[in-house]
């Protein structure tokens, strides 16, 4: 049984509508498989009526049986304003398979759809498909995507442009945004039922937490710490941090206008649409903090089932001062296995983080540097290391050369052990947003070969790919600063 709130107006049946002559764009065989779906020699399904179940067309598929198909309401807090309720616009939950919800986004409007269309466009489904895969095999927490159906149907953004749905599934979609729905409809029994059945399913040990709320909200806060020190280690930017996009199992949900970094800046903005940069990179921590704030205040009336008002607040106040710690300690964890370093030293820290200065400076791009780092040996010399040269300032960049050299030379791991290690968490392909742009645009033109190409090398991103070093590369320079709005 899937993640459901049926029973009341926040949960309704909702059919998805038609799109006409569906074709495939992209298809996840891995996720497929995880759904029980099978799959021919063509990576395709061999039951062509997915085509239509995936498109939203149809609700039978052999023996599997999508005939109550919902959508949900959640609230929350968009760019640190309370939005009132929100809700799937445009995302159907079809049921589930082998306990793995499946939604299709941009099936058409629901209840919740307010001024939306409730579609998506071919541009935004293919960077949610290539994303969540790219996440997936990065090691990061993520909902998965399972294909992208196309359509001629025109739908109006700035232009013109075509239909698609993105199929894709998790655990459950279940965000903050639900919670803070029934909190501010004072709807406490389902607010309980809510909290009860994500720590029946999700959060089992919390029922023998004497507090088990509590616990559910140290969990939860606790997932999402460690998913945001992820995101900075790969130079992952959401977007789109708004609580209704946070969720309650610390998966990367709900593919915007995300970015990877190509040139490490620490305050980059990757939406367009963030003109203050709340969405900043280096405010993701404390933005995700802040969200937990948002959960931490709708479950209050949970906590005072069993405490007064003023215990419930102080123990909710802190249970948010966890946070900031499981960050750090994922965050430090992160960037010593970066560097290679596996000893832990107080002076870590900063070593990381005048390196991060220096690249910020120089603007070095962020991911070949970490993956050209594991080629530095125990006894390189400093003035031997070619990416030197790429910052501005050198002596400092020596000096902090000599000093990471004179650091790795106290591990007692060999230089190829570490060189291994560091190139599984230091990846040679990211989804840069020009490598996401080209495949988009010969897709528009309905050559899908660019994004089965670039679904093909971001699923192994540790490892070198002959024949591929370009796709490696930063940006050319025009294609520096695509601006990815929130229009989708
Ligand atoms: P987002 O900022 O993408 O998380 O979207 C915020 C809210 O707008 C969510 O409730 C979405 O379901 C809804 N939404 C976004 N795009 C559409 C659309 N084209 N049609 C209907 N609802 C939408
Ligand atoms: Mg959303
Ligand atoms: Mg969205």
């Amino acid at each position: 049984m899937p993640f459901t709130l049926r029973g009341d107006d926040a949960c309704q049946p909702t059919t998805p509508t038609p799109i006409p002559n569906p074709y495939w764009v992209a298809f996840s065989p891995a996720v497929a498989h995880l759904i029980k779906i099978e799959i021919g020699e063509d990576g395709l399904p061999k039951n062509g009526d997915w085509l239509e179940v995936l498109a939203g067309n149809q609700l039978e598929v052999g023996s599997v049986d999508f005939s109550t198909p919902i959508s949900t309401a959640y609230s929350g807090h968009q760019f640190g304003v309370w939005a009132g309720q929100l809700g799937d616009g445009r995302a159907i939950l079809l049921g589930d398979i082998n306990d793995l919800e499946i939604q299709l986004k941009g099936a058409g409007k629901t209840l919740y759809s307010r001024m939306g269309d409730g579609r998506a466009v071919l541009r935004s489904s293919i960077r949610e498909f290539l994303c969540s895969e790219a996440m997936h095999a990065l090691g990061i927490p993520t909902s998965r995507a399972l294909a992208v159906v196309g359509s001629k149907q025109a739908i109006r953004r700035e232009t013109l442009e075509t239909a698609a749905v993105c199929s894709r599934t998790a655990p459950s979609f279940i965000r903050i945004g639900h919670f803070e729905h029934f909190a501010s409809t004072q709807n406490i029994a389902r607010l309980k039922e809510l909290a009860d059945l994500l720590i029946a399913r999700f959060y089992p040990e919390c029922t023998i937490d004497p507090d088990p709320y509590l616990s559910l909200f140290k969990a939860i806060s606790a997932r999402n710490a460690k998913l945001v020190a992820q995101w900075q280690s790969v130079g992952f930017c959401h977007g789109v941090l708004n609580s209704d996009n946070i969720s309650a199992l610390g998966l990367t949900i709900d593919y915007g206008p995300f970015g990877f970094l190509d040139q490490f800046e620490i305050d980059h903005i990757c939406n367009h649409s963030d003109q203050g940069g709340r969405y900043a990179y280096h405010r993701q921590p404390q933005v995700m903090h802040w969200n937990m704030a948002c959960l931490a205040s709708a479950m209050l009336p949970l906590l005072e089932l069993d405490h007064s008002s003023e215990e419930s607040q102080s123990l909710l106040r802190t249970a948010m001062e966890d946070f900031p710690l499981v960050y750090a300690k994922e965050w430090q964890h992160l960037f010593r296995s970066k560097l290679g370093l596996q000893l832990e030293r107080e002076d870590d820290i900063q070593l990381i983080e005048r390196l991060l200065q220096a690249m910020h400076d120089s603007k070095i791009d962020y991911t070949n540097f970490f993956r050209s780092l594991s080629r530095i040996k125990k006894d390189t010399l400093p003035s031997d290391i070619l990416q030197r040269n790429d910052f501005i300032d050198r002596q400092n960049i020596d000096h902090w050369f000599t000093n990471y050299i004179n650091r790795l030379q106290s591990e007692i791991i060999s230089d190829d052990s570490r060189r291994d290690l560091m190139n599984r968490i230091n990846p040679k392909y990211i989804l840069r947003n020009h490598l996401a742009q080209s495949a988009i645009e010969k897709a528009q033109q309905d050559d899908f070969s660019e994004v089965t190409t670039l679904f093909k090398i971001l699923s192994n991103p540790f490892d070198e790919q002959e024949g591929f070093e370009a796709y490696s590369h930063p940006p050319p320079l025009m294609m520096q600063k695509i601006a990815v709005s929130c229009s989708s």
